[in-house]
């Protein structure tokens, strides 16, 4: 895509968009309601997936269900443009117990959208009724609709099942509500945007004995607390002040009651990191803290590194006409780029960003009750004003990338 385009996009008046999309922000606004107040856990989520469904073949797309599970894609082709776009909302909630008391508050006891999930789904709904009535642009629209990005298997349980092969897209993106920035404010930017994640289980085995006769005994615990310890030297004085990295312990668990030195001590950490060398920095370090730990202490440790996710990085051009396109809706003032390591939170978008070159962007969910609470919270709500913005983004986006044929 070239400067006149970009230049385009950054012009584009988006009044008549904003207006349509305002007409139709109720419906949206109750549609999302309904989807937070039934929310699915995981990869099981068909009353959610059935609903989409529904949805867009009313609408006039080619939908294909059960991709991945409940994965659903959406496409439309207008006109002869040989370019294609994929655009993913993520359709999970959490096992949270909700405590809003808002009117349209779970109706499951345990689940909650916590993530403001029912909110990505409505707003790429909402773009996808737009665009299948005015078709205005040029090309293929490849709709991705996601299970389970909570439990990180989603995205790959699709791709897996050939997402990219019978839906190839030249570009992919996706966004995510931002609490605690105002709506109307956006975060798009090219390079790292949110953290890999790893996961690590550590058992530690001595051997067990009277609490009283500790010397007859191996213990397990001591070289636990003291890997405990020592894990946070690794970020603060192994990784450059520059980069950034995370090491948190999560979970301990060892011996039964008091006077019994425990045969095994278990230690449960997430890792992240912004970019791949930190991410391997980090890995070797955990791997040699816990081995020399173990052995000063006489036990053994056994170690289960789980490489769970990359970190997302976004494609330079791919960026850059996600920003044009968001800033010709909110105003190039309003889209703004923060440091990679503020955002250490993963996305499994990120497999997706492996494969297709693309950009994962946020938008400003509000501050103050609920829709400024942190996500993952139980007082947390997606806000319904950020339907008809993210609507426009993303129609801002499709008529940008597929309307002019620059190749
Ligand atoms: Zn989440
Ligand atoms: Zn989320």
């Amino acid at each position: 895509m070239n400067q006149n385009t970009l230049n385009s996009m950054a012009d584009a008046a988006s009044l008549s968009v904003s207006s349509a999309l305002a007409d139709a922000a109720e419906r949206f606004s109750r549609l999302r309601q309904d989807i937070h107040a039934h929310p699915e856990l995981g990869a099981d989520v068909p009353r959610t997936a059935g609903i989409v469904a529904n949805l867009l073949r009313e609408w006039g797309y080619d939908v294909y269900t059960g991709i991945g599970g409940h994965g659903i894609v959406a496409q439309l082709k207008v006109g002869d443009g040989k370019r294609s776009i994929g655009m993913r909302a993520d359709m999970d909630a959490l096992p949270l117990q909700e405590r809003t008391g808002l009117p349209y508050a779970s109706q499951i006891p345990g689940h909650m959208h916590a993530c403001g999930h029912d909110g990505h789904t409505a707003t790429l709904l909402a773009a996808a009724e737009y665009l299948a009535t005015t078709r205005q642009f040029d090309g293929t629209l490849n709709l991705i609709f996601q299970p389970d990005e909570e439990g990180m298997t989603g995205a790959l349980s699709m791709m897996e099942d050939g997402l990219f092969d019978r839906f190839p897209c030249d570009a992919i993106y996706a966004y995510h509500n931002a609490p605690g920035l105002p709506v109307g404010m956006a975060v798009v930017q090219p390079g790292p945007q949110g953290g890999s994640s790893d996961r690590v289980t550590v058992t530690f085995r001595g051997k067990g004995g009277h609490g009283a006769i500790p010397h007859r005994a191996t213990d397990p615990t001591l070289a636990l607390a003291l890997t405990v310890v020592a894990l946070q030297g690794i970020v603060s004085r192994n990784v450059a002040p520059v980069d950034a990295g995370v090491i948190s312990v999560g979970q301990i668990e060892a011996g039964t009651t008091y006077n019994i030195i425990p045969e095994f001590a278990t230690l449960k950490l997430s890792v992240r990191a912004t970019v791949p060398a930190v991410r391997e920095l980090l890995e070797q370090r955990i791997r040699e803290v816990v081995t020399y730990q173990a052995a000063s202490c006489g036990v053994t440790a056994e170690i289960e590194y789980q490489h769970l996710v990359p970190a997302i990085c976004n494609a330079q051009t791919e960026a850059a006409i996600a920003r044009a396109a968001v800033a010709s809706v909110l105003g190039a003032d309003k889209v703004i780029q923060v440091p990679p390591s503020t955002q250490m939170g993963s996305e499994d978008f990120a497999w997706m960003l492996e494969k297709v070159p693309g950009c994962y962007f946020v938008l400003g969910n509000g501050t103050g009750q609920w829709v400024g609470c942190s996500v993952h919270n139980d007082g947390y709500d997606f806000n319904d004003a950020l339907i008809p913005l993210g609507a426009a983004c993303w129609v801002a986006l499709v008529q940008g990338y597929l309307i002019t044929d620059d190749t």
